[in-house]
């Protein structure tokens, strides 16, 4: 792999683009793509430590440079590593082997909305928050409301796998996907549609989604999107224990019943949720929607069983002021922000029967090296549930935080697979976790190497991430 961007290379790269300031050697813009909203790279930020700086980035301003970039550093063997706005938290943007670093900011044209059949068509570096101000402007939303929806773009969604708060009633990316378009390292450009169901061979898009820029780059993306709803109710409840909110979740959704906000906190967390540092209950925040009709007898249906269960209502004020924050990061961002801060966040997910024994262990397992961990279950299916876990800490220095978060995320990674838990439920794989991607895919690891081998068998895509 030629890792140097020689000084004629930038030339060569330069007359592919038809704008000059599509390409930056600008140190700061350099060092600024060094780092995502992985806290490892935060830990390194501090230290002055730009490891994974890339040799130039070039922003494409349409398909066809993405093609020319692609199939020119293809036949020079240059690593390229794709960047739609950087909010991974795993470390998947980072380029660790230098060479290109493909921005894809400038690409964020609403290409066509359909509303006729409920599509919109955009570029793969929209950011999702204004896509969904547009939607919302029109009647529509995406129902994928990730909370970094104002700080990602809809092409990273769909290269990572992620996942939305209203999941539990809407599904994740993969559901709300219905078609893209990517550019593969030889310069191929591939359309994949599936709307709205087809029976026609495998659906090939899914090898693109959650392929996190390792096998070529997305361009552009369909969504469904759906009118806005009618009605929105909220109700918060308590439960004695934390196993009777869990039951409860598993009543509810193998029942059917689909609340778009579904969100169990264990009492640690549930101190941060509630804003009252004697909370002594597990907490479930549920939220309804639809029409009217719909949203009144679904929260009543799932009050009935929370009771079943022991849950006692204390009123809608607590999810509903969730509601309201659901973006908000800044108890994370604070802790950061301390030249010792530790803060990390740790999502897997494990089915109904196994996922009290992923959270006793993994609770167990990461204690020991932090101040608190705060627990909550969200993103429920009819099968399991997600568990999201937020780790807070300080140490002496920024150093010590590299090295214990690398430290952590050894040992929650073992832990979650030693439980039968998967090893990222939405966050994606990126350098925290790819040390245990093969081991992760099991018997699949052998047909995922040998797609990588024909897609990109010069290995430019991403170089260090899904395990290569
Ligand atoms: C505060 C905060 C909250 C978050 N909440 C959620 C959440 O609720 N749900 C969730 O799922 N995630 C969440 N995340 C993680 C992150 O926002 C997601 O992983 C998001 O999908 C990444 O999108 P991005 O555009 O920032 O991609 P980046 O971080 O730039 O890239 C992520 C990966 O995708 C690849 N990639 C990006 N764009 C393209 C493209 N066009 N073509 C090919 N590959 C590409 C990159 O190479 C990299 O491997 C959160 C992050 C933060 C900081």
């Amino acid at each position: 792999m030629n890792t140097t961007v020689t000084d004629q290379a930038l030339q060569g790269l330069a007359g592919l683009l038809n704008r000059p300031e599509s390409i930056s050697t600008n140190d700061g813009d350099l060092t600024e793509h060094a780092f995502d909203w992985w806290p490892v790279a935060s830990a390194l930020k501090k230290q002055g430590k730009a490891i994974f700086k890339p040799e130039v980035i070039v922003y494409p301003n349409n398909q066809a440079e993405v093609s020319r970039i692609l199939k020119w550093a293809n036949e020079k063997l240059i690593p390229v590593t794709p960047w739609g706005a950087g909010s991974s938290v795993v470390g998947g943007p980072l380029a660790t082997a230098g060479g290109i670093l493909m921005d894809v900011s400038s690409m964020r044209s609403i290409v066509a909305i359909d509303e006729k059949s409920l599509h919109v068509k955009v570029e793969a570096g929209i950011i999702g928050g204004d896509l969904e101000d547009y939607l919302n402007n029109k009647g529509y939303t995406l129902n994928h409301s990730p909370q970094s929806l104002h700080r990602s773009s809809v092409g990273g969604w769909v290269a990572t796998r992620a996942s939305g708060q209203f999941s539990s009633k809407h599904g994740n990316i993969e559901d709300l996907c219905v078609g893209l378009r990517a550019t593969l390292p030889d310069g191929t450009e591939i359309i994949l549609d599936s709307a709205p169901r087809m029976a026609v061979g495998p659906d090939l898009k899914n090898i693109i989604i959650g392929s996190e820029g390792s096998l070529g780059v997305i361009t552009e993306v369909t969504m469904r999107i759906f009118p806005v709803a009618e009605k929105r109710l909220f109700e918060t409840f308590i439960f004695p224990h934390l196993n009777s909110g869990i039951l409860a979740l598993k009543a509810i959704m193998g029942n059917g019943l689909r609340p778009f906000l579904l969100r169990l906190y264990d009492v640690s967390e549930a101190r941060h949720a509630m804003k009252d540092n004697s909370f002594s209950h597990p907490v479930l925040f549920i939220g309804t929607e639809g029409l009217k009709i719909m949203a009144d007898a679904e929260l009543k249906a799932c009050a009935d069983i929370i009771a079943n269960f022991g849950g006692k209502s204390i009123g809608s004020s607590g999810a509903a002021a969730w509601m309201e924050r659901r973006f908000d990061f800044s108890t994370i961002e604070k802790v950061l922000a301390k030249p010792g801060g530790l803060a990390e966040t740790i999502e897997v997910s494990n089915t109904w029967r196994d996922i009290s024994k992923t959270y006793e262990a993994l609770k167990a397992a990461v204690s020991p090296y932090v101040d608190e961990v705060l627990c909550h279950f969200s993103h429920a299916y009819s099968d399991g549930v997600s568990l999201y876990v937020i780790l807070i800490g300080e140490e002496q220095s920024a150093a010590k935080v590299e090295r214990q978060l690398k430290n952590i995320w050894e040992i929650a990674n073992r832990t979650a697979l030693d439980t039968g838990a998967s090893l990222s439920h939405h966050h994606g794989i990126g350098l925290a976790r790819s040390k245990f991607f093969r081991e992760a895919l099991g018997d699949g690891w052998q047909l995922f190497s040998q797609m990588k081998k024909a897609i990109d068998p010069n290995r430019i895509m991403n170089p260090g991430k899904l395990g290569f």
